[in-house]
C-alpha cells in the first residue's frame, strides 16, 4: 500500500486505469497520483483540457480518457513524476509506455534496457525507443520504452 511502503498497488489504482477497451484504442495517460497534496501542474499542461478542473488544490487529477490522446505533455509537468502514458495499440506485440525520467545518463534510443516496476525490481526488459529531453520540459525528460503488452500495467521505470 502506498502510504505504508511508498508504492501503489495494483489494486489501488483501480480508480485511475482506464477500461480494456480504451486501452486498446492508443495511447492514453495514466495519472497515479492518489495522495491529496496541494498541486495541480498535471491540469495546466494539458491543452486538451483531459484533466477534469479541480473543484480544490488538493482533489486527485482525474483524466478524462476520451479527450486525452497521450500526447505526453502532461508526464513532464507532473512534479510527483505520477503520469505515464500507456499505448497498448503500438504493435502486434507490444505497448508503448512514456515515462518521467530524472536519472543520468538518460538512456540510449535503441537500446534494451532492465524494465522495473513500481517497486524498482526488475520485471524484464524494455527497448528504449526514444528520449525526449525539450527545454520545456524543465529538466524532466520523457522515456518512451516499448514492452510486452502483458507487462503494460506493471513496467513503471527502466535502469539503463
Ligand atoms: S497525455 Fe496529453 S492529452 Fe492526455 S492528459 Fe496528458 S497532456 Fe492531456
Ligand atoms: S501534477 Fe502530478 S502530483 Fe500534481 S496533482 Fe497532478 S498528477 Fe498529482
Amino acid at each position: 500500500m502506498l502510504a505504508n511502503s511508498g508504492y501503489a498497488e495494483i489494486e489501488e489504482l483501480s480508480r485511475v486505469i482506464p477500461s480494456k477497451e480504451r486501452l486498446a484504442k492508443g495511447a492514453v495517460a495514466i495519472a497515479e497520483c492518489l495522495q491529496s497534496i496541494p498541486c495541480n501542474p498535471c491540469n495546466s499542461a494539458c491543452k486538451r483540457g483531459a484533466f477534469l478542473a479541480f473543484k480544490d488544490i488538493n482533489d486527485l487529477p482525474t483524466v478524462d480518457v476520451e479527450r486525452c490522446n497521450g500526447c505526453g505533455l502532461c508526464v513532464s509537468a507532473c512534479p510527483g513524476l505520477a503520469i505515464f502514458v500507456v499505448d497498448e495499440s503500438f504493435n502486434e506485440t507490444e505497448a508503448l509506455i512514456k515515462l518521467p525520467y530524472e536519472f543520468l545518463p538518460l538512456p540510449i534510443e535503441g537500446k534494451d534496457v532492465p524494465a522495473l516496476d513500481r517497486k524498482g525490481e526488475i520485471v524484464g526488459t524494455a527497448r528504449v525507443v526514444k528520449v525526449q529531453n525539450t527545454k520545456t520540459m524543465d529538466r524532466t525528460p520523457v522515456i518512451w520504452i516499448a514492452v510486452p503488452k502483458a507487462m503494460s500495467m506493471i513496467v513503471r521505470n527502466i535502469r539503463p
